[in-house]
């Protein structure tokens, strides 16, 4: 089936999208996106990324360009159209076309932004193999520059982590930082020691991820002990579980870091409870 697409105000097949060679996302990385998870036809956190997509463009000096009211009718149109049960909705906005490349940011009144939108189809997301078997990660320096607060479309050396670990058999990579994991390469990492959950505290070096504060929230009210604190690699190894989060992965549990298993290299107990609960409730505000 030809994906139909979101592009500047029109629903097009994927096949007939174009956006201009000058754009600046192309260009310049000049864009922040936002993937919204979909379970059941819903959208998960709607609201959540919606907040952070304004405050990734305000940090940038960006306008935006859709209302919240708009955004959610083309996320619920293209979940309708494409017919998605599981999956997501990625959203780029970049600050467009100007009729030449330059640095200078270009005047937002001649120059009308981008903005795209397009399904993904994930049959069977929330039921992943992987939630059951857990994931195994390296450890790589972390080399992204210094506002990774903002959701911007740089994802590169994210990009090149992946394939440090890919290259090397294991899943993924957590990226550290004058000896303190910053996160995953699209997640926010956490390490699980008796019934605390240990996860950095928010800050320009990490995303601050919407899942996190949904996680951490359920974590609270679930009357289990959550500490915002750095962690070091060797802290992660001696723990009891880790796992990860991320609108695409929910709560998935990590059982090897740097070819050491964690507990009994299986995905433990806090962990499987937590992604239980974040399914369970976030299904339940879906909108
Ligand atoms: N950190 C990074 C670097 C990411 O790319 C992502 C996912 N985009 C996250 C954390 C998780 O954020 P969220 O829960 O909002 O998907």
């Amino acid at each position: 089936m030809t994906r139909t697409v979101y592009v500047n105000g029109e629903y097009l097949p994927e096949n007939e999208a174009k956006v201009s060679i000058f754009d600046r996302g192309f260009l310049m990385a000049d864009g922040v996106y936002e993937v919204t998870s979909v379970l059941g036809g819903k959208l998960i956190d709607f609201d959540g990324h919606a907040v952070r997509l304004q405050r990734s463009l305000d940090e940038l000096e960006m306008n935006n360009p859709i209302s919240k009211e708009e955004l959610l009718e083309v996320h619920r149109e293209l979940v309708r159209v494409n017919e998605i049960d599981e999956g997501m909705i990625y959203l780029q906005i970049t600050r467009g076309a100007p009729d030449d490349r330059d640095f200078v940011f270009p005047d937002p009144e001649t120059t009308p932004q981008t903005i795209v939108l397009f399904t993904q189809n994930k049959p069977g997301l929330a039921n992943s193999p992987a939630a059951k078997k857990g994931m195994k990660v390296i450890s790589i320096e972390d080399a992204r520059w210094g506002r990774r607060d903002i959701k911007t479309v740089q994802l590169l050396y994210p990009s090149m982590g992946k394939m440090m670990a890919k290259n090397v058999g294991k899943d993924d990579a957590w990226m550290v930082e004058d000896g303190f994991v910053t996160e995953g390469t699209s997640n926010n990492a956490y390490i699980v020691k008796g019934n605390k959950i240990i996860t950095r505290a928010l800050s320009n070096d990490i995303l601050h991820g919407i899942t996190r504060a949904a996680v951490l929230r359920f974590a609270r009210e679930a009357q289990m002990e959550v500490e915002e604190r750095n962690f070091t690699i060797d802290e992660a190894k001696e723990a009891d579980e880790a796992f990860i989060t991320s609108a695409s992965t929910f709560v998935m549990p990590v059982v090897e870091i740097d070819g050491v298993s964690l507990g009994d290299g299986a995905p433990g107990s806090v962990t499987p409870r937590l992604r239980e609960i974040y399914l369970e409730e976030s299904l339940k505000k879906a909108i």
